[in-house]
């Protein structure tokens, strides 16, 4: 059998929980910076009045727009980049 004196044994635990930590840690912050906001140019809208760029998941032909609460009839921002 292996004889270690408790100031070792309690070292190599202290390292082994920092090891796993360490590692969680990384797998998480990797994980994090590989999501990225993916934005599709249908959901975009730019305001005629305000020109305020603002989303909205539904695919309405008229959306309101969030700062200046007026009705815009289209997709500004497609228009545009045809
Ligand atoms: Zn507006």
């Amino acid at each position: 059998m292996i004889e270690i004196a408790p100031d070792i044994a309690f070292l190599a635990y202290l390292g082994i929980t920092l090891l796993a930590l360490l590692g969680l840690w990384t797998y998480s912050a990797s994980r994090a910076s590989k999501r990225k906001l993916v934005l599709n140019e249908s959901e975009l809208y730019v305001c005629e009045y305000c020109k305020s760029v603002y989303m909205d998941t539904r695919a309405a032909s008229v959306t309101r727009c969030p700062e200046c609460k007026s009705l815009n009839n289209d997709n500004v921002y497609s228009k545009s980049r045809e």
